[in-house]
């Protein structure tokens, strides 16, 4: 049911002269239909199924062949009764019929508007009263209008591929149909649902039927139009990338044709060309060349525009770019070694020495495996000092010396083992790790590869980094080290690993137990002189292009740049202030200015500004309550000063100056070793009970801790409580226990090179280090006196300006605490 044809050329009755006879009502068979509405003026064709319709269809046919259709108000009704249908409805005339297995076909023409009185009779089939809605005729020129303008828009959706018969299409485009007509029979072709479709029929009045339907058409053409931009649009784009795919089609025949091309897709002949001649090249070999192969051959394979196809290219730049096969020399040839380590640093005579010896194992060890096909075990060399002491720069000589190519790598704050093993391909700007990008740069299989910062590592939730470290470098291991994003064994077996870094506390302990640790303890005021002699100054020359000027440096002039513009244990910021000095003489002589040819003190003043450090120790005098201490930090040795001060109170001990928990406690038994030697100290038995101590070590906000205070820390205390004061040249180190015995500490060679920089004459130190004096370079030996102590008391016997403390006068002696409360 509800295909709506218009057959203007069927034979029709005249029903409307019919329904002029008929007085007021009309019996008329009722025949309900769902899902559609039959308009007046149109042939519908209408197929009925159910028994009441098709004996009221049956009847019909015998007699005035009249039914009157009315539209079921929902379409799962059964058997509707009047409530049930829409009153409005349309009578019609039904032309044709056919009846096939348990259904009729008809083709009627609708006549007018009717409306549903009542049902009178029910079987067998419906029978209603019906009463005409006369169409009211309405020749206004706004009907007219609406008219033609409902016409137009007809025709246009028909251009635009609007469904619809085509002798209707025809008579309607044609024109010269009544408005009556023209509106219903374009009301039965639009596309709306059924209850508007009602609504349209039970409009009674012309001007606003044609009103809505020119809406209703009005909203469809918009509709057509709208789709017809959008797949016009699509078939352009379709036919783009048709033209597209066959050019390139032809493209790649044409290339195979002449033979420039083995493989296509992604990548142009010229490309793959070049990729292949990169494998080869490399010096791939095995599973690595196949791969390579593979992931070009993907390449030519995948469809063009695939962004795969960047990552994969991305990926085949790095293995053609590893040094698969490629070795520098690997002579280890022993004298010219020394040699360059010798003309290319001054002084580290222990640091040289113990590198030559690991150049000696190495070769023998090299000779062996040679002889019995065994396995080399390099051991690793670790570097620890403080900055500025050539590091770096014996690592480059090593790989001078031994003709090898030198890369390094910084792995200070690393924490994600990513970063030594690479990321996965998978994840977007994948990249390989630091090791196989140093292999990388180094362009060669045997570089000498300097791990910077390795103290400097962490660990936290996306992996150990530290332990990735050690595959690397475990000589077990490294023949096949795995990056992520490689994919593939890099073998790392010939690479001389150098770790730097400022402690050894620090690195992890699997990878120290690996490692052959060099320190390099810094350099005393000679040594730097030297070097900076030696060295840094014909360096910055050169790099200033100054060498035909033949610019020198006094020796006081360089003296002055060493003790007033630099306090390190290295020589980076010495460098740093040569390399200042050179800068500003190029630029005099760069604008013809007069320049001094012997740089001196007064120059250096004027070049590098007011002095930045002042001797730390000279300008000081000996201190009631004040001690020098040593220690060792990152950048090397230190002074520190420990200062102590008394006031009245109740024995509280306070600390302040950024110290930790080691020194804290050093501070507390520093505190109960002197009361419980009051009597030696000839103080008064509870002298703590009036007075708070308060403890402090100055020098910025630098964290401070480690035992080795003690001693200091002690003197200070015993110096404020007795009012003797401390001499000022005199430097100390030593953990101290309860009953004041002093124990062996750390770095005494740092220790003792930072006190020989800072001026002074004697430093403490534990007895047990006396061990170390050996390390000692000569040059502080000479300059400073060492005192070893056993007990604490021997230090104070040095260190005190009066020992021992008279015992008799304990009585008349008054204690500083005591001067304090007084006043
Ligand atoms: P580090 O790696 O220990 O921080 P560097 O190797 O970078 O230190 O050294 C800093 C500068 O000092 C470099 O220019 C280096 O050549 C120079 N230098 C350090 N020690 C010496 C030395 N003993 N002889 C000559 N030059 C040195």
């Amino acid at each position: 049911m509800g295909l709506t044809i218009s057959r203007p050329d069927c034979r029709l009755l005249n029903m409307s002269s019919n329904l002029k006879k008929i007085s007021e009502l009309r019996r008329v068979p009722i025949v309900p239909v769902r899902g559609s509405v039959v308009f007046p003026h149109t042939d519908t064709l209408l197929s009925f199924g159910r028994t009441k319709s098709i004996a009221a269809v049956n009847s019909a046919f015998q007699e005035d062949k009249l039914i009157a259709i009315f539209t079921q108000k929902d379409p799962r009704t059964a058997n509707p009764e009047l409530e049930d249908l829409h009153v409005v409805g349309t009578v019609a005339t039904i032309t044709q019929m056919m009846s096939t297995d348990g259904e009729i076909h008809t083709l009627i023409r609708g006549q007018a508007r009717v409306k549903l009185v009542e049902i009178i009779a029910h079987n067998p089939f419906s029978i209603g009263m019906v009463e005409e809605i006369p169409e009211k005729v309405d020749d206004s020129p706004d009907i007219a209008v609406l008219a033609k303008k409902l016409q137009e828009l007809f025709k246009r959706s028909i251009n635009l591929g609007k469904q619809a018969e085509i002798m209707t299409v025809m008579k309607l485009v044609a024109g010269g149909v009544e408005p009556i007509e023209l509106s219903d029979q374009i009301a039965s072709l639009l596309e709306i649902k059924t209850a508007e479709k009602q609504k349209l029929l039970e409009e009674i009045k012309l001007k606003d039927r044609l009103k809505a339907v020119l809406e209703y058409l009005a909203k469809e053409v918009n509709a057509l139009e709208v789709e017809r931009t959008i797949s016009s649009k699509t078939q352009k784009r379709f036919e783009d990338q048709m033209k597209k795919a066959m050019l390139r089609e032809k493209k790649k025949t044409i290339e195979e044709e002449l033979g420039e091309m083995d493989e296509g897709g992604e990548i142009t002949g010229e490309e793959f060309r070049e990729y292949k001649n990169k494998i080869k090249l490399s010096g791939m070999t095995g599973i690595i060349k196949e791969r390579a192969i593979k992931e070009l051959k993907r390449l030519g394979e995948m469809s063009p525009n695939n962004p795969e196809g960047a990552y994969i290219r991305n990926y085949l730049d790095w293995l053609c770019d590893m040094p698969w096969s490629k070795l520098s020399s690997n002579d280890v040839a022993m004298k010219k070694a020394a040699k360059v380590l010798d003309d290319e640093h001054y002084g580290i005579e222990k640091a040289k020495e113990r590198i030559l010896e690991f150049l000696a194992v190495m070769k023998i060890k090299k000779e062996n495996k040679k002889k019995d096909k065994g396995e080399s075990h390099p051991t690793i060399l670790c570097f620890i000092g403080p900055p500025g002491v050539g590091k770096t720069s014996i690592g480059r000589s090593i790989a001078k010396a031994l003709g090898r190519k030198f890369v390094r790598v910084s792995l200070g704050g690393i924490r994600d083992e990513a970063e030594i093993r690479g990321h996965r391909r998978t994840y977007v700007g994948a990249m390989p790790g630091r090791i196989i990008q140093g292999m990388k740069t180094a362009g060669t299989k045997n570089p000498v590869f300097m791990l910077d910062e390795i103290d400097k590592i962490g660990t936290d939730f996306r992996g150990d980094p530290s332990s990735a470290l050690l595959e690397a470098l475990d000589p077990e291991q490294n023949r096949e080290f795995s990056d992520h994003y490689l994919e593939l064994p890099f073998d790392l077996s010939q690479v001389m690993f150098i770790c730097t870094g400022n402690m050894l506390d620090t690195i992890p302990a699997p990878l120290r137990d690996r490692m052959e640790v060099i320190t390099f303890p810094g350099y005393t005021e000679a040594e730097k002189f030297q070097i900076a002699k030696k060295f840094l100054w014909p360096k910055q020359l050169e790099v200033h292009s100054l060498v035909d000027r033949k610019l020198n440096i006094s020796e006081k002039g360089l003296k002055e740049v060493i003790n007033s513009y630099t306090r390190e244990a290295g020589v980076r910021n010495l460098e740093r202030n040569l390399a200042s000095i050179a800068r500003k003489v190029a630029r005099m002589v760069a604008e013809n200015k007069k320049y001094p040819k012997n740089v001196e003190v007064k120059n250096v003043r004027k070049f590098l500004g007011s002095k930045r450090f002042t001797s730390q120790i000279a300008e000081k005098k000996n201190e009631i309550g004040m001690t020098t201490g040593l220690s060792v930090t990152p950048y090397g040795g230190e002074i520190l000063f420990i200062e102590v001060s008394l006031m009245p109170g109740k024995g509280k001990l306070t600390l302040t100056g950024q110290l930790g928990d080691v020194m804290r406690e050093s501070a507390k038994a520093a505190f109960t070793w002197t009361r419980s030697h009051y009597y030696d100290l000839g103080l008064k038995e509870n002298f703590s009970e009036n007075i708070d101590v308060h403890i402090h070590v100055p020098e910025g906000a630098v964290p401070k801790d480690g035992p080795s205070a003690g001693v200091a820390i002690t003197t200070a205390l015993v110096s404020a409580l007795t009012g003797i004061p401390v001499k000022r040249d005199v430097g100390m180190t030593g953990e101290i226990t309860l009953r004041g015995r002093v124990l062996e500490i750390g770095g005494l060679k740092e220790k003792s090179i930072a006190g020989h920089r800072a001026g002074l004459t004697t430093i403490i130190a534990p007895k047990e280090n006396k061990k170390d004096l050996d390390e000692i370079p000569e040059a502080v030996k000479k300059d400073i006196k060492f005192v070893f102590a056993e007990e604490v008391s021997d230090a104070l016997k040095v260190a005190l300006t009066s020992w021992p403390i008279k015992i008799k006068t304990v009585a008349k002696y008054t204690p500083m605490s005591e001067v304090l409360m007084a006043n």
